[in-house]
């Protein structure tokens, strides 16, 4: 009695795992989230085990008749369309139900596009915030990217195609042109295209064709550092130094801006030297 969350390829059929294939090959049952997706990349390893629908409009009322299935002694497998269930694909239902149930859930690791993108990007990878998908509206996007503008750590997002230059835009509103970004599209498949940058050059990138609008695509930015402390913040610390000294210029801007004191010290410091 287990659930196994099996992660899949994200395009190339070769990075499937032993495991995986094992894994799928033994269990009673396949939950995915689309059936017809996965059975052809069950056929290509030979796997005839029955697969079930298991997707965001009947994760609730589908995850109940797996449970019980388990509860029976069934080994379940959930898998997605593409990489790690529940990395913004369904699953986290049927994972809660089966922990509350004492059910043993296995992972499978293997794929998922966040971590594809971030060893390949060169930015920093110490610390990062997966984000996933925007809003697509122009307003709850903004507002969300809002939340993240002083995050100092790297922002990894989620995005289709038909949106890459409107979130791109909507970031360099948010954050400012010169925040380091990466591009990761159609990573593992034929047209697989990295491309680093600041998030102006990205968008001219993409305005431009040089980044193809087409597939899928992951954006990396980097977090707020001590360097890319917008022009504003600048000014207000200059003004602040004129009557203060550095730690308490830098103190009273955190306050009135909400962002990291650390960095505020810092260019402070640089302020004076100059
Ligand atoms: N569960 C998947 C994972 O582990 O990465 C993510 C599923 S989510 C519905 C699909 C999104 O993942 C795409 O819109 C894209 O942002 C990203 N993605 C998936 N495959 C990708 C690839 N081969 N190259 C770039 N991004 C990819």
């Amino acid at each position: 009695m287990s659930l196994y969350v099996v992660a899949t390829p994200i395009g190339n059929l070769l990075d499937m795992t032993q495991r995986a294939i094992q894994v799928l090959a033994d269990v009673d049952v396949i939950a995915a989230e689309d059936t017809r997706h996965s059975k052809s990349l069950l056929k290509h390893y030979g796997i005839s085990t029955p697969l079930i629908a298991f997707h965001d409009h009947n994760e609730r009322t589908g995850s109940q008749p797996l449970i019980a299935r388990m509860l029976k002694g069934d080994q379940v497998a959930l898998i997605s369309d593409a990489g790690t269930p529940l990395i913004s694909d369904p699953g986290y239902q049927l994972v809660r139900d089966a922990h509350a149930a004492a059910i043993q859930v296995i992972p499978i690791p293997g794929p998922t596009a966040m971590a594809a993108a971030l060893s390949a990007s060169g930015l920093a990878t110490d610390s990062f915030l997966f984000v996933g998908f925007l809003p697509s509206k122009l307003s709850a996007r903004v507002a969300k990217l809002q939340t993240l503008r002083y995050y100092p750590f790297s922002l990894v997002f989620y995005e289709a195609p038909h949106r890459i230059d409107k979130s791109v835009s909507s970031m360099i509103d948010v954050f400012g042109g010169q925040r380091k970004a990466c591009i990761a599209r159609e990573m593992t498949k034929t047209f697989e295209q990295i491309v680093n940058g600041t998030l102006d050059e990205l968008l001219a990138g993409l305005l431009s064709r040089e980044i193809v609008s087409k597939g899928e695509f992951v954006v990396i930015v980097s977090g707020v550092t001590d360097n890319n402390v917008e022009f504003d913040d600048r000014t207000l610390l200059t003004h602040l130094l004129a009557e203060l000294p550095p730690s308490k210029a830098a103190a009273l801007a955190h306050k009135l801006t909400g962002k990291p004191k650390k960095a505020f010290y810092e260019l402070a410091l640089v302020i004076k030297d100059e």
